[in-house]
């Protein structure tokens, strides 16, 4: 009786007549194609209908984790241990919702997996080409993305700008798939309307060869999102629609805004849900947005600043400054800034300076809280150590994250136990005291030179012990939290760091690994670092318990 309950449910969500949107940009990139699909999915949802959002990035790697991030941004860590674009990071925290490995896919992953199916013989004789055999891998995985999370609506955001060589197969699956169910599918084109300051006047011609190139691929855009610095005008976004082949009222303003929080307001009061639900013949329904506004509200009205400089070494691009790659962590502030009514203040300092003395280690004084967010290799490190025990001894609220423990580990291991050369096996595997060395099973694939995908990566459980910080500030004494990392703390060193006063407050079920370390509150009023990579769980409306109570210590700081 069961089973057969089960299966007509199965066939009912089989059976739901699924809609599908395509993101797609034109003109250049970095100009919010995630954000904005994103604040879709939340006009979407406020609706009340199931809404799930895919990542297409046109890239050979199989998955973000092998890309240096100052190339490519944060490699954001899904649930599944998946290693994806930042995009993801911005579904997660918009929608709300934790999203499968299905919902990320690279050309290379899938080539990969057509290759897989025709040596399994799976194409049963055919010759195998490229199109139609990829973009329909293309299309599979997009259903398939669609059905496990049960969506009504699927956003598919694809990577790269409209005209690029490298993305016009999934612009040919969408094709392919809006040829067969015209109406489930619907193109959405974010666009750069530049005002060049020679001319003051915002000009609409590269948005009028974007969509055309579009519609070289065989694809209209439906709806255009003009970002632009200013709002777009009436007369501009007529003439867009004309010579884009759209209606006016489907031109919508996308101006620079404070907060990317704002955007899913501003899009409803165009009225973009409806005009998307319109397009695709989803009913029409009121949108509920009153939780996400009373968070914009919060985000705008904090009074109280708290400053902190996160001591980070990915961010030079030539003369430029990049902090996309700590993108997760600058939104887990804000969040945590926001529910305690406090304006966040974000400053970088690049850890290479203070090697230099480019940067004087007092600066450090300037600031609420210092945080050290995860990394990989030997650039910058001393630097950090360095800020580490000036944060340790002024008694400034400390923050590690991942690679920012591990090394608040080492700093602890050489300047108060008396481990001189205490170091990582990352950096110096010659070196004495390995106090942060491989996690068992990392050895062999390193020697191997399996890098992929090989890390400890996802979510795992950790054990918080009473009576410590971490466990005053997430109130549980089991969590569970994602991670990126092949190296540990060295078991053979616990003892003797623990015995000169740092607590690992959170370890693994089995304690194996330590998960936590901290300094008791009557010895430094916040100093803390996590194994895991808090900031990926951290959402607007529920912000992380580390991160506040991390700025909570911040904000009392007499600077
Ligand atoms: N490089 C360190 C490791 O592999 C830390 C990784 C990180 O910060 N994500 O263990």
């Amino acid at each position: 009786m069961a089973a057969s309950r089960k299966t007509t449910k199965k066939k009912a969500s089989r059976g739901k007549n699924r809609k599908y949107i395509f993101v797609v940009g034109g003109v250049m990139s970095g100009i919010g194609k995630g954000v904005s699909t994103s604040s879709i999915g939340v006009i979407l949802k406020s609706k009340g209908f199931k809404v799930t959002a895919l990542k297409i990035d046109p890239y050979i790697n199989i998955d973000a984790g092998t890309m240096n991030p100052t190339e490519h941004g944060e490699v954001f860590v899904l649930e599944d241990g998946y290693e994806t674009d930042q995009d993801m990071g911005n579904y997660e925290r918009f929608l709300e919702e934790d999203l499968p490995e299905l919902n990320y896919m690279t050309t290379g992953r899938v080539y990969q997996e057509v290759i897989r199916r025709e040596r399994n013989l799976e194409y049963r004789g055919k010759n195998v080409e490229v199109v139609p055999d990829v973009p329909l891998e293309v299309i599979r995985r997009i259903e398939a993305a669609a059905v496990r999370t049960n969506a009504d609506v699927t956003l598919i955001e694809i990577g790269g700008t409209i005209g690029e060589y490298q993305n016009i197969l999934f612009l040919e699956a969408a094709r392919m798939m809006k040829q067969k169910a015209p109406r489930d599918i619907a193109v959405v084109m974010v666009s750069y309307v530049p005002i060049p300051g020679s001319i003051g006047e915002m000009k609409t011609k590269p948005t009028q060869y974007a969509a055309r190139s579009l519609n070289s691929a065989g694809l209209q855009a439906d709806v255009i999102l003009a970002r632009a610095a200013l709002p777009i005008d009436e007369k501009r976004k007529e003439k867009m629609a004309m010579l884009c082949n759209t209606l006016p009222n489907h031109v919508i303003s996308a101006p620079d805004v404070k907060s990317i929080y704002d955007i899913p307001l501003n899009f409803e009061k165009d009225g973009l849900g409806d005009i998307l639900t319109n397009i695709l013949g989803l009913p029409s329904r009121k949108s509920d947005l009153t939780r996400w506004q009373q968070f914009v509200r919060k985000a705008h009205n904090g009074k109280r600043e708290v400053t902190v400089a996160i001591v980070g070494k990915y961010f030079d691009s030539g003369s430029f400054v990049l902090s996309d790659v700590y993108i997760s962590v600058i939104e887990a502030l804000k969040f945590s800034a926001y529910s305690l009514n406090l304006k966040p203040k974000i400053t970088y300092l690049n850890s290479k300076d203070f090697e230099s003395g480019k940067l004087k280690l007092a600066e450090l004084k300037k600031y609420n809280g210092i945080l050290i967010p995860g990394g990989f290799g030997e650039t910058g490190i001393e630097g950090k150590i360095k800020v580490i025990e000036y944060v340790r001894k002024n008694k400034i609220p400390y923050f590690g994250l991942c690679y920012g423990m591990q090394l608040a580990v080492i700093e602890y291991a050489r300047n108060v136990v008396g481990i001189k050369g205490a170091h990582t096996r990352e950096i110096n595997p010659k070196a004495e005291h390995l106090v942060i060395d491989f996690m068992p099973d990392q050895e062999e694939k390193v020697s191997k030179l399996e890098y992929g995908g090989t890390m400890r990566l996802g979510t795992y459980p950790c054990v918080i012990r009473s009576g410590t910080v971490a466990q005053k500030a997430y109130g549980k004494s089991k969590i569970f939290e994602r991670h990126r990392h092949r190296y540990e703390v060295n078991p053979a060193y616990i003892l003797k760091l623990t015995d000169a006063g740092l607590k690992f407050s959170g370890v693994s079920p089995d304690r194996r690994l330590m998960e936590i370390a901290e300094l008791p509150q009557n010895v430094h009023p916040f100093f803390l670092g996590t194994q895991f990579h808090p900031e990926f769980l951290a959402r607007p409306l529920t912000p992380h318990p580390l991160f506040t109570a991390f700025l909570k210590a911040a904000s009392k700081r007499k600077k």
